[in-house]
């Protein structure tokens, strides 16, 4: 394993399913320090700050018998000052052909990932411009999922796929690629030999047969999107649609799964009926909603969500959370499909805070089980997630080093949402909340500060020491307990590495709790509830007990 050995992880999937040990905390490890490589990758350096993308225009060529890809994409920004470089990337194993700024072959510099394009003359600030990156070579397979594939399904047809997240849009395509800065809008046209489909973002707004054996497909994206969630998906896909209202939904399977594909895929239209209510409109109308077959687990690709989950319930036909919940619906279906609000709509605008998209995916898949299956349920679900949460790091890494923050980031990112929901105490009130937090941050980059601000803004309290004891730090907080039989009482406080840590919590019996308000000083509570029977509401509340 590297030393980020959650640096290749597509969306959930890197480690198989109860892979991970119990929720034993081992000592706190210490970042890695960041590579030069990581420094190139995830800084907001002065070169990608002093422009703002517009829109992307990816042609290219895939041959599958080659295994090679060409093309360009001609990028469009607009500079926020004047300057003579920008930074873009693509990896190292694939070439640059040129870069042409009007008839002018532009020079350029290349660092590891990193390619620094140099213009004659000074671009002037709020200029747009437009640049055509030629490239081509052999793409490379990496990790489990992901970068770009050629494989073969298994009737031994092509079946070319991408998932990059993590790796970068840059292991196959030319892109400044980061979170932070997304373009407004994307066209991608893909040529691929004829008896072969391409399905990927947003609308198919044409198909030309090229006379060559080739036929390209043109897709018109028209709405922001990450980098990672551009995609291809070539292969010999069958279709069928259905609506919900006026939203599209299309699916691609291959032709000897589709009546499985019929009947799982049916998941899709209530999730996404749930989805929109809890949270608001469904975020990429304009572009529909597809579900597409692929040869790994799954991905949240925006508009064009990619599934691979044997077409059955679970996660891999496993119980993912393990507490008899997970088995009533598709794992992939639910939690890739709602990186469409979480993820692709809101978007951490560095890796560094991806919880953003992690954990609130995670909270979302709680979300979706309240509404088909009820609360209690949901809390199961939850808390089965506490199996899989270490507390050896803070879910939040540094900024700017491309650091993918560990697993927790998902199942204590939906627990500490939970935890936030039980502070807020009123499920009226945090129905309300979740959808104004979507309507606030919709179609944004943002950040863990900005989170802070919205709840601390609108439930009037300072939820910021919650926040950073949940994020910011490995371990969750303890509320120790002295129990004075002899008097009936119970003195209590918070064991947190927040200095002014506090937060309320239910106690007592279960039946009758009582909601106390614990800070890290000494508090003391009249209770007739012996010590063996005093329990602690850690199933509203991710919190650990220390009974002395
Ligand atoms: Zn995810």
């Amino acid at each position: 394993m590297r030393l980020k050995p959650l640096s290749h992880l597509i969306c959930l999937v890197l480690l198989a399913p109860g892979a991970l040990a119990p929720a034993q905390a081992p000592p706190q490890q210490a970042p890695p320090a960041p590579s030069r490589a990581d420094i190139l990758r995830g800084e907001y350096s002065s070169w990608r700050a002093n422009n703002d993308l517009l829109s992307y225009d990816l042609d290219i060529r895939v041959d599958p018998e080659k295994k090679f890809i060409s093309g360009k994409n001609t990028i469009r920004f607009k500079m926020l000052k004047d300057d003579t470089r920008i930074q873009l990337d693509l990896f190292a194993n694939l070439n640059v052909d040129k870069i042409l700024l009007g008839p002018t072959e532009l020079k350029y510099t290349r660092e590891l990932g990193a390619v620094f394009v140099d213009f004659p003359a000074p671009l002037k600030k709020n200029s747009i411009q437009s640049i055509e990156f030629h490239y081509s070579g052999s793409p490379r397979e990496t990790g489990r999922f992901g970068g770009f594939s050629f494989r073969k399904d298994p009737a031994g047809r092509h079946w070319i796929t991408t998932a990059c997240q993590g790796v970068g849009a840059s292991v196959w395509w030319p892109n400044k690629d980061q979170q932070q800065d997304e373009v407004e809008n994307m066209r991608l046209h893909v040529a691929i030999p004829s008896a072969l489909t391409d399905v990927s973002n947003g609308r198919l707004v044409g198909k030309t047969d090229l006379g060559d054996g080739y036929t390209r497909y043109d897709w018109a994206i028209s709405y922001p999107t990450n980098n990672y969630c551009v995609s291809l998906n070539i292969g010999h896909y069958e279709h069928f649609s259905d609506k919900l209202g006026d939203l599209t939904m299309d699916f691609y399977c291959l032709p000897e799964n589709l009546e499985k594909a019929r009947r799982q895929f049916a998941q899709a239209k209530p999730m996404i009926g749930a989805f929109q209510k809890y949270f608001g409109e469904y975020p990429f109308k304009r572009d529909g909603y597809k579900l597409i077959e692929v040869p790994y687990s799954g991905m949240e690709h925006q508009s064009a969500v990619t599934y691979g989950n044997h077409f059955a319930n679970g996660y891999l036909e496993r119980d993912w959370t393990g507490v008899g919940v997970s088995l009533k619906f598709d794992f992939i279906i639910i939690h890739e499909s709602a990186h469409e609000w979480f993820g692709n709509s809101v978007t951490g605008s560095d890796i560094s805070d991806m919880w953003i998209q992690e954990g609130w995916a995670t909270y979302a898949e709680c979300v979706y089980v309240e509404a088909m299956f009820g609360k209690e349920d949901a809390l199961k679900y939850v808390n089965g997630y506490k199996s899989k949460v270490r507390n050896s790091q803070p879910i939040i890494t540094t900024r700017g080093a491309n650091q993918t923050p560990s697993q927790d980031q998902y199942f204590k990112g939906a627990l500490f949402l939970n935890t936030l929901r039980s502070v807020i105490d009123n499920d009226a009130r945090w129905r309300q909340l979740l959808r104004a937090y979507y309507d606030r941050f919709k179609y944004r980059n943002i950040l863990t500060e900005d989170v802070v601000a919205f709840f601390n803004q609108r439930t009037g309290k300072n939820l910021t020491p919650i926040f950073d004891q949940y994020l910011r730090r490995a371990a969750i907080p303890a509320l120790e307990l002295r129990f004075q039989e002899s008097d009936g009482s119970v003195s209590y406080r918070w064991k947190a590495d927040i200095k002014d840590f506090a937060m309320p919590v239910k106690v007592g019996r279960r039946a009758d709790w009582r909601l106390i308000q614990p800070t890290t000083e000494w508090k003391t509570l009249k209770t007739e509830v012996k010590k063996e029977d005093f329990e602690v509401a850690t199933d509203l509340y991710y919190v650990d007990v220390i009974k002395n």
